[in-house]
């Protein structure tokens, strides 16, 4: 999968699915605000690409959904606060009621002409994209401890275990849906750029014990993985994308794709993301990648022909 990450319809569609095309994208990645436009979605496989819809599955609903009638519980910080932090708002990932709600919109979506569903958002509620590489392990604030989710923990041997439990349930129970309605359809997990050990507050690295994301169990229940290596954001260097996917690959022991995501500019923070350093970045990520890459995300890639060209080089350069 070659895929690029698109947030709105291109206003010129014929003439960005043929750039798409002759950079080497065979798939793109977008979000359900996409899906007003059906002729969009026509055009794409009629340029002989593939369409791959991202699924929030935890995040809380928008304002305007929630204008439209949709109820949610809030997930809470252990103080009983509602977990917020700037746009990260999560749903409490025991309300079977909203989760309920997630699995019918999915069948919905899975109805539609796309070929790959990913799941994102499949995780217990951080802003990890702010984490910085230093930050103790004491300051990740966990979630949920509502009175309901308290007692689900006590069912468990540890609340890391239920973490798990929760996330890769709800994975399942989201791909069992899109498979009902359509069996060919692949599937996908988004997963936060973590090595497994890192973070570790003496019970496992937080990808586990803080988020939930149990990529041996998701590995068994969809058909790749795809890591959001966003290196510059975590202020971390393009090698790091390198070592993500060899300890996610090592992890599940290579039994599916691992595809990370590269950003295509700098994000959350002021410092530039140079063009050399982008090229080493999607250098790194086609060496370790078991299925090729994503691009996060067009509108970056648009307004910058360098980047254009260097996406271009580089593929070639890969054999693409
Ligand atoms: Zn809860």
């Amino acid at each position: 999968m070659f895929a690029v990450k698109i947030y709105s319809v291109p206003k010129d569609i014929e003439a960005t699915v043929r750039t798409w095309t002759d950079i080497g994208f065979d798939t793109i990645m977008t979000g359900r605000e996409c899906l007003a436009d059906m002729t969009f979605l026509g055009k794409i496989h009629e340029a002989g690409m593939k369409v791959s819809l991202v699924e929030p599955v935890f995040l809380a609903p928008s304002e305007a959904e929630i204008s439209h009638g949709a109820t949610y519980d809030k997930a809470l910080f252990r103080d009983g606060t509602a977990a917020v932090d700037d746009w990260v708002r999560f749903v409490c990932p025991t309300d079977e009621k909203y989760l309920s709600s997630v699995y019918e919109r999915i069948k919905k979506d899975a109805s539609l002409d796309v070929d790959y569903l990913t799941f994102d958002f499949a995780r217990f509620f951080l802003f990890w994209e702010m984490v910085l590489p230093d930050t103790p392990s004491s300051a990740l604030k966990k979630t949920c401890y509502c009175l309901r989710c308290r007692k689900a923990m006590e069912a468990h041997t540890s609340e890391a275990e239920w973490r798990m439990k929760v996330v890769t349930q709800a994975v399942s129970n989201c791909v069992a849906a899109a498979k009902s309605v359509k069996a060919s359809l692949r599937t996908g997990v988004h997963i936060v750029p973590w090595k497994t050990d890192m973070f570790d507050g003496g019970s496992g690295g937080a990808l586990e014990t803080v988020l939930g994301q149990d990529l041996r169990a998701l590995s068994e229940i969809v058909d790749f993985l795809a890591p959001m290596t966003y290196h510059h954001m975590i202020h971390q260097a393009p090698s790091y994308i390198g070592e993500v996917l060899q300890n996610h690959r090592a992890y599940i022991k290579d039994s599916i794709p691992v595809i990370p995501s590269v950003q295509v500019k700098e994000l959350y923070r002021k410092e530039l993301l140079s063009r050399e350093e982008f090229r080493e970045a999607m250098r790194t990520a086609l060496a370790f990648s078991t299925g090729g890459l994503s691009f996060y995300q067009w509108s970056d890639i648009e307004k910058s022909p360098e980047s254009l060209r260097i996406i271009k080089e580089e593929l070639e350069r890969y054999g693409r």
